[in-house]
């Protein structure tokens, strides 16, 4: 039986791409093939582009009220379908269900907050900046916007990016990572089923050409990418290079600093989770701790804790690490940690090759612990995007400090302390956009904006939040005055001044 084809999202049609060129959407327990994903034409990005500019007239002057409620009905819509949802996203992705369901639900989060839109948006007002004259301003939405995804957050990514720019005003065109598009079809199917009008929301599916295609087209004002620091790279100059603005959040390598004053079974319980859950395949997990002064004696702990989590297929009950994406990521994972041993850090606990019985295919690594671990090693130098913790040693704070700040990387990081005034020196001195107290992936609630910095991020405005209201809207600054028959003349005023 041949499996499924992912269908395009055109003009409020889920339609049958023309292309010649497919690929294989592979469960990663299993390599069962569950769907078909096309690589869109030229004609069918134009169609969905075309789509997205003649829906952008009405939809720009659709009523703030109106456009808020369609996201109360889709948040509704998402939690009467979160077991559907998360059921699709492990089958595709690999993560548990119950963090599948986490994933659903990061993304929810910032559907609620695109229901409050009509306190988002709000322009500002000054009255009387000179005589009888007002400024305020609008926040008017772009135009046709577009988004690019990662494979490892098929439902909160897509839903950082849509929902808040089709709420400003804006018309979207989505480009899911063709590894796992199913749960952003059925995510896509919710939307229209709550109410976007056709035209608004637009999907095609591709790899570089359908990129490259998005950042060249003439009509697309704005693109927000997340993934890998290469791709992104080069979105945000090709794409800036065509005149539009873009946000580009990228790869990451996290430290996290673990003070000898911490709690030590939660800081291990927390070191555990961040840095092998969702088997490390999250930009914000932990992949480098730096353990100071006397923790340095936890490197047996840690891989004692490390050893009670089960390595098993998502769907499973109880499991903590799931299957790697692809054959190839778990290649590429295993190949690390080779170069790993053969730079010279000590391998604390390998691994490679776990026993999943029933899931013999999977793509599975085991939490892998390096210890000894030094810049300059590969292991440290590249994200390795998977269930691998480097511990490295340090002697004090600001030595850990000064290793965190030398790594080009600033997506997140954490400290470990009870010691409030080691937690402020750290938030003070840290050069790194997320920080964590005693929390180890501080991925902060759609009220705030996601901050990463550095070379973790290419623009000035983040996704969700304050941020990406501006990041999806042009200012206008307006200033008026207004006469009537009774207003004194003040004569020509040929200088600068507001009188
Ligand atoms: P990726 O860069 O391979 O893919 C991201 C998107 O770019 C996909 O839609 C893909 O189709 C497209 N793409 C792939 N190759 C391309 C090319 N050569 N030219 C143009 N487009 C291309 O990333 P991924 O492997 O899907 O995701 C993992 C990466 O994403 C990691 O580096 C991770 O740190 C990063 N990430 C960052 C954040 C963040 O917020 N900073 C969040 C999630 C993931």
């Amino acid at each position: 039986m041949t499996a499924p084809t992912v269908k395009l999202l055109i003009n409020g049609e889920f339609v049958e791409s023309k292309t010649t060129q497919w690929r294989n959407v592979v469960n990663p327990a299993t390599q069962e093939v569950l769907a078909r994903v096309p690589f869109a034409t030229p004609d069918e990005i134009n169609a969905a582009v075309a789509s997205a500019k003649t829906a952008f007239k009405t939809w720009r002057k659709t009523a703030i009220g109106a456009r808020a409620r369609i996201f109360l009905k889709y948040q509704q819509l998402i939690r009467e379908n979160m077991a559907e949802l998360a059921a699709i996203l492990t089958a595709e992705q690999g993560k548990t269900l119950p963090d599948a369901e986490g994933d659903v639900f990061r993304g929810l989060e910032v559907v609620e907050h695109a229901a409050g839109i009509g306190n988002l948006q709000l322009g500002e007002l000054a009255n009387n900046v000179a005589g009888g004259v007002d400024t305020y301003t609008l926040l008017q939405p772009l135009g046709v916007c577009a988004g690019i995804t990662p494979f490892n957050f098929p439902a909160m990514i897509p839903l950082w990016m849509f929902p808040m720019a089709i709420a400003t005003g804006n018309t979207f065109i989505l480009k899911p990572s063709e590894q796992d598009p199913m749960v952003t079809m059925r995510l896509c199917e919710l939307a229209l089923q709550a109410g976007i009008p056709a035209g608004v929301l637009n999907v095609v599916h591709g790899g570089e050409e359908v990129v490259n295609a998005i950042c060249d087209h003439p009509d697309i004002k704005a693109i927000s990418f997340v993934g890998s620091t290469k791709v992104g790279t080069h979105v945000y100059n090709r794409a800036s290079l065509a005149g539009k603005r873009v946000q580009c959040m990228m790869g990451a390598k996290n430290h996290a600093i673990v003070m000898p004053d911490a709690n030590k079974e939660q800081t291990l319980n927390a070191i555990a989770g961040a840095s092998f859950g969702a088997a490390g395949q999250r930009c914000m997990a932990l992949s480098v701790v730096v353990l100071v002064g006397e923790a340095r004696q936890w490197v047996n702990d840690l891989a004692d804790k490390a050893k009670t989590l089960k390595v098993n297929a998502g769907t499973e009950k109880g499991t903590d690490v799931g299957p790697l994406v692809s054959c190839a990521a778990r290649d590429r994972v295993e190949s690390l940690i080779e170069r790993g041993v053969a730079d010279g850090a000590t391998l604390v606990l390998d691994g490679r090759k776990p026993l999943v019985p029933g899931f013999e295919q999977g793509n599975f690594v085991g939490p892998t612990i390096f210890d000894g671990v030094k810049p300059g090693m590969s292991i440290y130098d590249q994200e390795i995007f998977g269930p691998v913790l480097c511990l490295a040693g340090a002697d004090t704070l600001d030595e850990a400090i000064e290793l965190i700040n030398s790594n080009p990387n600033g997506n997140g990081t954490a400290i470990f302390t009870q010691s409030g005034a080691a937690a402020r020196k750290f938030q003070e001195d840290i050069d790194v956009g997320q920080v964590g107290i005693n929390v180890p992936i501080p991925v902060p609630v759609p009220m705030f904006s996601f901050t990463g910095s550095r070379a973790s991020k290419l623009g000035d405005l983040g996704p969700y939040g304050k941020q990406v209201v501006l990041f999806y809207t042009q200012t206008k600054t307006i200033t008026a005055r207004w006469f009537d028959d009774s207003t004194v003349s003040q004569g020509v005023n040929t200088t600068i001044s507001l009188k």
